[in-house]
């Protein structure tokens, strides 16, 4: 089944899509390392992409969802795919959804994540000093997660009216985390 995950930059949100993806052999499409990606190819997309991902606002949706199609048309992600990062409004939910119709699959279900402002600084923090990305320093990380915040919250509305919605403690620990998710998997494969 499609999956869609939610939750704020240093939600787990990565993390927990590669796991869902390793147990229940599933794509993950994070549209944020594949947007990422186009940049290393620096591409002209890439160039495009570059200096909107360094302000911390969104890429057009078309540009997403150019490349959100490609994936979803492929065979052999026919109704497998996480998406993660998207959708990221309502307009690109529609969009998922009329996308999603026009090759025949839907979406299982909708995981968010819930974690306070806080908790995403210490997170990033830390990971500022794993990996180095452009759009990780803090004052890019509130605005991230103010923007994450504004444009999410009709989205989870809409998925909760579809009742495919399930919110999961993000503030708990990796392993609580993937308990609680594999629960509603295995409640929604049963
Ligand atoms: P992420 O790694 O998911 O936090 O995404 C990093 C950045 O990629 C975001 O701040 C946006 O600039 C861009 N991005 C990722 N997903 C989307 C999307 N669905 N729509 C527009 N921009 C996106």
């Amino acid at each position: 089944m499609n999956i869609i995950i939610f939750g704020p930059p240093g939600a787990g949100k990565g993390t927990q899509s590669k796991y869902i993806a390793e147990k229940y052999n599933l794509f993950q499409l994070s549209t944020g390392d594949f947007l990422r990606n186009e940049i290393k190819k620096n591409t002209s997309v890439g160039q495009k992409i570059s200096s909107i991902m360094g302000t911390g606002s969104f890429v057009s949706d078309e540009i997403v969802s150019n490349l959100i199609e490609k994936i979803i048309k492929e065979k052999k992600y026919d109704n497998r795919i996480i998406f993660d990062g998207y959708p990221r409004s309502l307009s690109q939910a529609k969009n998922l959804d009329y996308l999603l119709k026009k090759y025949k699959q839907k979406i299982g279900v909708v995981l968010k994540l819930s974690v306070s402002l806080e908790t995403v600084k210490k997170r990033i923090s830390e990971r500022r000093n794993l990996e180095k990305r452009p759009d990780d320093n803090e004052n890019v990380v509130v605005k991230r997660y103010e923007t994450y915040e504004k444009s999410t919250e009709p989205l989870i509305d809409y998925y909760k009216k579809l009742n495919l919605l399930k919110v999961i403690q993000g503030e708990s620990s990796i392993d609580q985390i993937n308990k609680e998710i594999s629960e509603i998997m295995n409640n929604l494969e049963g």
